[in-house]
């Protein structure tokens, strides 16, 4: 059967063939001409017109657009036109648009008739197709160009299909003023993507294209109702809707006022505006969660002002997919419009980091086995040559607890860390975070990169520790491996997304999930340092970890929060670099932080990657693998790693005499009668400012008279610190100044005697601090005490450039 008809029509084509041979030539020749112009008859493009660029939110809601090149609202052509839209359209201007090639010669016909017995035109009885045509060419309407249209119509048919077709229709149909297009009429009119449109929307979007001059508010709103109800009256005689559809539509008012259009992400268009003009960027922002991020950074904005800190920024990560949730470049500007940089995406922008970095040094020394969560860090005065870090509260603690360093955000252990770490190696670490804001050498930034002296973006930071919280929550249901793509900048549009389980390794891609889970959970126990009074207003039910840092004249105030599911950074100062008192992570930035989590479900919190842990013998005093003369040792997990800190030098085995109360040596004391005890000893600067903040520290007992100690010196030097040079100090004329060298001394009853290459210089007691004329070379510093204990350092004087 299929075969015969086949058979019949290659019998037809052959005969049509003949019949052309049999044809005069100039036929032949004119038949080929007129194909070649059909072939060749649609313009290319068709539609040769600028269109809006349009921001979305991951169900393509609009955040935002900007006005096409030529002042027009016409959104780019969208993928598929809404069915009610189409049932509307097709009801209204073209019944037979599936069946028909692209003209109507019945409704041609039709409309003729029509005009002749009216005497004017009423309809035109173009189809949809014909009035694409028109609507990518306008030409003035007569004879001849209805003819082109209509062949360029068949044409069209043959190029693209119906639904094509319709689309394109529905992206250029007029709308009155200087909208075009279905998407941006049904925002415009509607305040809704035309997918939600209801019957009697769709159905005036429908009918307004054929006299776009109806909509216009309170004028000839009567006639397009008159208009849009007979088209919903057409629909339930056509059975599309049903009763009830109808009487819900025919009651829906008009109409009253064009709608602005949203301004939810107004940095995100500006940068799609720059990268991709005229096309819709769909984001993978969601409204809702948007539009109340923004209403909780201008609620704090407005508090804000009043302390002249005009700008303010955050974002919001869901960690699984590493997708933005929210997006909030900037604040709006002020009641009264004053400029104050609200169009800068400060998300973007490089801004110092103050101590935002502190838990990723924390991490990666952790990782390295440099340090232990519990281990004592110096914190005592520390001098570099050409720097000297203080504490935010310009105290010291002699020694504190690495993890409570970090909890208390303490300068000087930090800088001690890092230079323990090495500023080079901790650049590079940074950088292969996927940082690009530190491109400087390490001698740019020096050991106060750790307090500020380096500058980053929200962007960057809040991507960074989004990936921590993605290795750590993925490592235990991966079966303790690591995944390649964990390690990822945040993605901004729907369609990018992680390459997760292709690249998983037992070997970490960057730090350890050990090492991290120990730093998100010394984070959640942030003991709020004296900078950041006033915390527990805004401490949360919900389990944090988080971090706040201010820079330097308090000019950026940070904070970052992270949980398994949601990393959340927000920025505040101003945009042109004015610091404002009291502007720090605690007070200004950390609020909003909190106040935005909880605009989120509520989280959970990080398995422990126990497969990553070790169990060991920590020293309880002094948090560092316990040695042999450690008092107690407790079973403790901490980060696996192949190294591990240096075993506890704080324990000491201490000799007494008969009564306890004295130390003797066996050079002036019998070993038969010695008492031998466990003693935690601190050096004599940490011991100075350990035991003030430590009633529990027990000091050494003295010497026993004529008895003098070679192991446990009770002098250290302060400053100047070995190996570090010293620039010689200047007054005002230019002369050399006295260099002042201090030592500080375990009992604080005893005398200290200075010398200098040998030349007695004084004595001093209690404050141990001597200023002595030195000249540029190399020098020898001595002092002794009344037991003849005896210190010396050899010091380098340079002068300053
Ligand atoms: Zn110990």
């Amino acid at each position: 059967m299929r075969q015969s008809w086949l058979f019949s029509v290659v019998h037809k084509l052959l005969h049509l063939f003949n019949w052309l041979l049999s044809t005069p030539a100039y036929i032949r020749y004119a038949l080929v001409l007129l194909l070649t112009a059909f072939y060749f008859c649609l313009p290319s493009p068709l539609f040769d017109v600028p269109y809006s660029t349009v921001v979305t939110d991951r169900d393509n809601h609009l955040l935002g657009a900007h006005i096409a090149d030529d002042g027009q609202w016409r959104f780019p052509v969208a993928d598929s036109v809404p069915k009610r839209y189409i049932q509307c359209l097709l009801a209204f201007e073209d019944e037979s648009f599936y069946v028909h090639p692209g003209v109507n010669p019945l409704a041609m016909l039709r409309a003729a008739y029509q005009n002749i017995r009216s005497g004017k035109i009423i309809s035109g009885g173009s189809t949809i197709t014909m009035q694409t045509i028109r609507l990518a060419r306008p030409a003035k309407r007569n004879l001849w160009n209805k003819v082109i249209e209509m062949v360029r119509a068949i044409r069209l048919e043959l190029h693209l299909s119906k639904s094509e077709i319709l689309t394109l229709y529905a992206a250029h149909a007029p709308y009155g003023a200087n909208v075009v297009g279905l998407e941006a009429a049904s925002w415009r009119y509607f305040a809704c993507p035309a997918s939600e449109l209801s019957w009697a929307e769709s159905a005036t979007l429908a009918v307004l294209p054929n006299a776009p001059g109806l909509v216009h508010p309170g004028r000839n709103r009567n006639t397009l109702k008159t208009k849009r109800d007979r088209l919903l009256n057409r629909l339930l005689e056509k059975k599309v809707i049903d009763t009830l559809d109808y009487q819900l539509s025919i009651d829906e008012p008009i109409v009253e006022h064009p709608a602005t259009l949203p301004r939810l992400a107004p940095h995100v268009l500006a940068s799609t505006l720059k990268k991709t003009p005229g096309t819709i960027f769909q984001s993978s922002l969601t409204e809702k969660t948007q539009q109340q991020a923004i209403a909780v950074v201008e609620r704090h904005a407005r508090t804000l002002r009043l302390n002249q800190v005009h700008n303010a920024a955050a974002i919001i990560i869901d960690n699984q997919t590493a997708k933005v949730l929210a997006y909030v470049g900037n604040t709006l500007p002020d009641k009264n419009n004053a400029d104050h940089g609200n169009q800068v995406d400060v998300i973007q922008s490089s801004r110092s980091s103050g101590s935002i970095l502190k838990p990723l040094l924390y991490a990666a020394s952790l990782n390295d086995g440099l340090i232990w969560p519990r281990q004592l860090i110096k914190d005592v005065p520390t001098y570099y040559s050409d720097f000297s870090p203080q504490n935010y509260n310009r105290s010291y603690d002699g020694a504190v607890r690495a993890d409570e360093a970090l909890a208390r955000s303490l300068n000087i252990p930090f800088v001690l860390m890092q230079d323990n770490f090495g500023t080079e190696r901790f650049l590079q670490f940074l950088r292969k975070t996927g940082f690009t804001s530190f491109p400087k050498p390490a001698n740019h930034y020096g050991l106060s990169l750790i307090l500020g002296g380096g500058e980053t973006k929200l962007w960057e930071l809040a991507g960074v520790y989004s990936s921590i919280a993605r290795i750590v929550q993925g490592y235990v249901p991966r079966q303790s491996r690591y995944d390649a793509a964990d390690l990822s900048m945040p993605l901004l549009n729907k369609h990018d997304t992680l390459t997760i389980g292709k690249n998983l390794s037992t070997v970490p891609t960057w730090l350890t999930a050990g090492a991290l889970w120990f730093t998100l959970d010394a984070m959640t126990r942030l003991n709020r340092p004296e900078e950041e009074s006033g915390w527990e207003a805004f401490a949360s039910s919900q389990k944090i970890a988080w971090k706040t840092g201010t820079s330097f004249g308090f000019r950026d105030a940070w904070a970052i929060g992270v949980t398994p599911e949601y990393t959340v950074a927000v920025w505040v100062g101003n945009a042109d670099g004015e610091g404002r008192p009291g502007i720090t992570g605690g007070s200004a930035a950390a609020p909003i932080m909190f106040d935005l989590f909880r605009l989120l479900p509520s989280t959970s919190w990080f398995q422990t990657p126990l497969d990553d842990l070790n169990e060991v013998a920590v020293c309880r005093h002094s948090g560092m693998p316990a040695g042999p003369n450690c008092e107690v040792a407790d079973t403790m997990l901490v980060p696996h790693c192949e190294t591990r800190p240096k075993p506890c030098p704080y324990h000491h085995l201490v000799h007494l005499d008969q009564s306890g109360r004295y130390r003797v040596t066996s050079d002036c004391y019998s070993p038969s009668h010695m008492l031998t005890r466990k003693w935690f000893v601190l050096p004599p600067l940490t011991e100075w400012y350990f035991r003030h903040k430590s009633p529990l520290y027990n000091t050494l007992p003295p010497m026993l008279n004529g008895c003098i100690d070679e192991t446990l010196s009770p002098m250290e030097f302060i400053y100047p610190t070995q190996n570090v040079a010293v620039y010689i100090p200047k007054n005002i004329q230019g002369d050399n100044e006295q260099v002042v060298v201090k030592i500080a001394h375990r009992n604080p009853t005893s005398k200290v005697y200075w010398y200098a290459n040998n030349i007695y210089l004084g004595e001093t007691s209690q404050y141990h601090q001597m200023g002595m004329q030195l000249t540029t070379g190399t020098h020898t510093i001595t002092c002794t005490d009344e037991a003849g204990n005896r210190i010396m350092r050899r010091i380098k004087c340079l002068n300053k450039e």
